[in-house]
């Protein structure tokens, strides 16, 4: 599905100012509220759809981003490394939770059942690219991200100096409030997310001016990632905790790592196993002789059989792939393929017509040897 206009979605000009951008993008928020379109999934969508915009447009430097390049310029929304777009609706309300204000609990409203919310940082996903030399061994991998940390001035906590927190006064830290409603069923007790503190049980008398009391700064990290042996293509790594950090404080989001698998130059992988096509000449498929095949961890000579058909499988034991949950090791299969050649010259020709005169040259394979060649077909 293509992506709507961020500036389509939230209903305003090119040249929206950043109020006009909050008022629609309030509007749109409370309106598709998840708590006030339960169990739908349209409203759930927009909701997000203006979340995601709004996000955008309301950065300086990511709306113009979009202006100069759409949708395109935003790699980092769509998961491709960097900052991973809005994976769910928590990641939405520990973005944007202050912007609800009263009308809503903040975030964490949905059933009204929670306790004290413990926020949680967003998701950071990045895509690491392994040889199969790098996957047989297990790597480690440093790397550069840009992510969410906690504020160094404020220690996270977003008050000035880093003390001035103090418990709220509504909810007494609890983070909810309870409320009595007169329905026509009766009366009804609804606990919802504290409004004045969003849950968090504590408020912020004077915001740390080094992060608007968000807690949060961006920062580059270096990441380590110990990549175990075995891993494939489309597998995904989480690292606990090193994700970016959550508003003043809490808990942090996790690093997904997306494995991609280069493609070796000679040798296919097909689950733990590696896959070889070797070719070897009439002569020596004949006669025998030796040959060289590729492994991860240099070249392996063998023997060739004197009388060895095409389609002959090698195995070599434990060259294969170290399965990732540790049984064992794959093999290398390396397919015997006599080579053919489609260009000869005037004296081989007569030297081949001579060999076809011949009863030795008739093809007559044994019954084994035929259904040999029929499980052959589970490989290549
Ligand atoms: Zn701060
Ligand atoms: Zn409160």
């Amino acid at each position: 599905m293509s992506k709507r206009d961020y500036y389509e979605v939230l209903g305003v000009s090119k040249s929206a100012t950043k109020e006009e951008l909050k008022k629609a993008y309030r509007k749109l928020a409370i309106q598709y509220h998840p708590d006030k379109n339960p169990d739908d999934k349209a409203a759930e969508d927009k909701f997000k759809e203006a979340a995601e915009a709004y996000e955008v447009l309301s950065n300086d430097e990511k709306r113009s981003r979009y202006d100069q390049f759409g949708h395109a310029g935003m790699g980092g929304a769509t998961g491709g490394g960097g900052f991973g777009g809005f994976s769910d609706i928590e990641d939405i309300f520990s973005s944007f939770g202050d912007i609800f204000g009263g009308h809503f609990g903040g975030f964490g409203g949905f059933g009204g059942q929670r306790a004290q919310r413990v926020n949680k940082g967003s998701n950071l996903r990045v895509k690491v690219r392994l040889t199969l030399q790098e996957i047989a061994k297990g790597v480690e991998k440093k790397i550069k991200v840009k992510k969410y940390v906690a504020c160094e001035v404020c220690s996270g906590t977003g008050a000035k100096n880093g003390t001035s927190t103090e418990t709220c006064s509504t909810c007494n830290g609890r983070g909810q409030v309870t409320r009595v409603q007169r329905t026509i069923l009766g009366q009804v007790q609804t606990s919802s997310v504290c409004p004045t503190c969003n849950g968090e049980g504590k408020i912020v008398k004077e915001k740390c001016t080094h992060c608007h009391g968000e807690g949060l700064t961006k920062a580059d990290d270096v990441i380590t990632i110990n990549i175990p042996a075995g891993v494939e293509e489309g597998m995904q790594l989480s690292v606990s905790g090193k994700g970016n950090a959550a508003r003043r404080g809490g808990v942090n989001g996790d690093l997904l790592v997306l494995i991609e698998e280069e493609s070796h130059p000679e040798l296919i992988r097909d689950g733990n196993n590696l896959l070889y096509n070797l070719f070897v000449s009439v002569p020596d498929a004949i006669l025998g002789g030796t040959a060289e095949i590729p492994t991860l961890d240099g070249r392996v000579k063998v023997k060739i059989d004197a009388g060895t058909q095409s389609g002959k499988m090698l195995r070599l034991r434990g060259k294969g792939l170290p399965d990732v949950n540790r049984y064992g090791v794959g093999d290398l299969l390396a397919k015997i393929n006599v080579w053919i050649p489609n260009n000869i010259k005037k004296d081989e020709k007569k030297l081949i017509e001579k060999l076809s005169e011949s009863d030795s040259f008739t093809p007559n394979p044994t019954n084994e040897e035929k259904s040999f060649f029929q499980r052959m077909r589970e490989y290549f």
